[in-house]
C-alpha cells in the first residue's frame, strides 16, 4: 500500500539522508505510473508494468541526474529500488521487457483495495508509519503550525510578533545545545 512506501522513504530520509522530495517521489511513482495506466486506461494486464521494472528504475534515476543532480538521483533510485522490494509479496516485473511475466487474474480497484486493507501485512506498514510519524514529529508539528498560521487571519503586528517567538524558541534550541 501507499502509506507503507511513503514510510520507508521517510525512513530513509531520517536515517541516511535521501533528499526529501525525489525520496518520498519515487515511492509513490511506479505505482502512479502502473495504475493509472492499469485502472484507468485498461493497459497492461497488472497494476504493476513498466513502472516496476529495474530499466523504468535505471531510466528515471538518469533522467533525475542530468536535471537535478547526483544526490537527488541516488535518493530517487533508492525510493524507486526500496518501493519493488516491498512489492516482492506479489508478481514485481524486475527485467521487464526482456522476461516475460505471469499474473495472477485482475482483479478490479475495489476488490484490489479491500485485499490490501485486509492482509496481514498492514499491520506491518502501519508500524512503519507510526515510526516515520515519531521520528519526524517535530518537522510535522513545525509544517502543520506553519500551515496553520498562513491560513488564520492575522495583522501583520501579529505575524511580526509571532516571528519573533519563533526566534527566540530557536536561540534557545541553539543555547540548549539542540
Ligand atoms: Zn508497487
Amino acid at each position: 500500500m501507499i502509506i507503507g512506501h511513503l514510510a520507508v522513504s521517510a525512513l530513509e530520509h531520517r536515517y541516511v539522508k535521501a533528499a526529501l522530495v525525489p525520496v518520498m517521489a519515487s515511492a509513490v511513482f511506479p505505482d502512479l505510473v502502473d495504475k493509472i495506466a492499469h485502472y484507468g486506461f485498461g493497459q497492461h494486464a497488472s497494476g504493476r508494468m513498466w513502472g516496476h521494472t529495474l530499466l523504468g528504475a535505471l531510466i528515471t534515476s538518469a533522467a533525475v541526474f542530468i536535471l537535478f543532480g547526483r544526490h537527488n538521483a541516488a535518493s530517487w533510485a533508492l525510493g524507486y529500488l526500496s518501493h519493488l522490494v516491498c512489492d516482492i509479496g506479489g508478481v514485481v516485473p524486475w527485467l521487464a521487457p526482456f522476461v516475460t511475466y505471469e499474473f495472477p487474474p485482475a482483479m478490479d480497484f475495489m476488490t484490489t483495495l479491500w485485499v490490501g486493507l485486509t492482509k496481514p501485512l498492514l499491520l506491518a506498514e502501519t508500524t512503519l508509519c507510526v515510526w516515520a510519524i515519531i521520528v519526524h514529529k517535530s518537522e510535522i508539528s513545525q509544517v502543520a503550525k506553519r500551515y496553520l498560521r498562513g491560513t488564520s487571519r492575522c495583522t501583520p503586528q501579529q505575524h511580526a510578533e509571532q516571528q519573533g517567538e519563533d526566534l527566540e524558541a530557536r536561540g534557545q534550541q541553539v543555547l540548549h545545545g539542540r
